[in-house]
């Protein structure tokens, strides 16, 4: 295959900025990024101008349970494609595929699917059709807390279990990149220890914890915040709870549904405040009603109702979103922060976290050609997954 030269009136790595930018691709990776006329490229390639558009790295959601109509726990290779598929038309071009509480044996059946799906897709070489690329799986439960548990079912919430746990990562055959747990549960800590040891990154989250408890789930390794405000005890100016360890503890990264329902704009530019642009993560917490008209969907085994684009269970608890993370992009954007910042709340923070950010999250050589194009007022005018995609933007709907 020919290489392929991209131009595009600027582009952001995102840490730096490249006017009058060349992006240059050949197969399924970057192989070169510059100026125009300052950079080398190949005569034989195809070259394709965006003068009016701006060329970001693809965004990462470490936290989608689906789309399409399909979500994550079905672990069907045409639940997991459609997934990746409807996810891509709105910039996201690596997920993790995230796990609600349900009963174990399903919980296992479903990483067992995802994790065959995940290394049937991890050889190498373009994809056949744009889509995002599966890097792993997200397991959020069973160990929560049920005060805490949002929609998650109480029945299948467990205590922290060292043998349940290796279960579930036996059957994600290596693919496991996150745990979120609530980290005030009688054994909590040793997991947390445990969870390190097999390289995931630990995440806080569907938690009760006091300030102390999270402290102490930090000093032992915890790193990370699932959907930082939403389903945890809240702030209190003398018992600041989890919510207080995260915001002053300078190492540690939250998550963010940035949708304007999950979490008032002021909390939002309290934790922008608190954090930095380096330290929050946009994620959609999407179900399979992203994308999709209001109706009624599942959430793993859960029904939920989607009314005006929002997402409830039964009891109107908040059941995940329909938020995409250009839209996300978009409202952080809205807040006051600066593009070129908010910008890597999508790309660069994520793939960071994942110990992931020299191959996704960035444009440089060696880096997935996984590429979005954005107008001027940041919507998506095209979108390459390790260089399918992007020219003509034939794929767009
Ligand atoms: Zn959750």
């Amino acid at each position: 295959m020919q290489p392929l030269v991209l131009q595009a009136r600027r582009a952001l790595t995102p840490l730096e900025q490249v006017e009058d930018a060349v992006v240059v691709v050949d197969a399924d990776r970057i192989v070169a990024i510059g100026r125009r006329g300052e950079l080398r490229t190949p005569d034989s390639a195809w070259r394709f101008e965006f003068p009016d558009c701006t060329l970001v790295p693809g965004f990462v959601d470490i936290h989608i349970h689906g789309a399409a109509g399909r979500d994550a726990m079905e672990a069907t290779p045409e639940a997991l494609a459609a997934i990746a598929s409807a996810v891509a038309r709105f910039g996201t071009t690596t997920l993790l595929a995230t796990t609600v509480t349900a009963q174990l044996e399903h919980t296992l059946r479903s990483l067992r699917g995802m994790a065959e799906y995940i290394l049937h897709h991890q050889t190498d070489g373009p994809p056949a059709s744009r889509q995002a690329w599966m890097a792993g799986v997200h397991l959020e439960g069973p160990f929560i807390n049920p005060v805490r548990r949002g929609v998650h079912p109480e029945e299948f919430i467990l205590a922290p279990s060292l043998p349940v746990l290796e279960q579930m990562l036996e059957a994600a055959q290596g693919q496991a990149r996150i745990l979120t747990l609530a980290p005030e549960l009688p054994g909590a800590l040793e997991l947390v220890a445990a969870a390190r040891r097999h390289g995931l990154v630990v995440s806080l989250g569907h938690t009760d914890a006091t300030y102390q408890q999270a402290c102490s789930a930090i000093q032992h390794g915890a790193q990370h915040a699932a959907h930082m405000f939403n389903a945890m005890r809240p702030f209190s100016h003398r018992e600041t709870g989890i919510i207080g360890a995260v915001l002053t503890a300078p190492e540690v990264t939250a998550e963010l549904i940035a949708d304007g329902v999950h979490v008032h704009p002021a909390a939002m530019q309290l934790l922008l405040a608190a954090k930095g642009v380096a330290r929050v993560i946009l994620v959609s917490d999407g179900t399979a009603a992203t994308g999709m008209p209001d109706g009624n969907y599942q959430l793993g085994t859960i029904p939920v109702v989607v009314s005006g684009g929002v997402c409830r269970d039964h009891q109107g608890r908040l059941a995940g979103s329909t938020l995409t993370l250009d839209r996300a992009l978009r409202n952080i954007v809205r807040l006051g922060v600066p593009f070129e910042e908010a910008l890597r709340m999508v790309t660069l923070n994520p793939a960071r976290l994942l110990g992931m950010d020299s191959t996704i999250g960035i444009l440089a050589p060696g880096a997935q050609a996984d590429l979005v194009l954005l107008d001027d007022d940041l919507h998506v005018r095209g979108v390459m997954t390790r260089g399918t995609g992007l020219p003509g933007a034939k794929e767009e709907s």
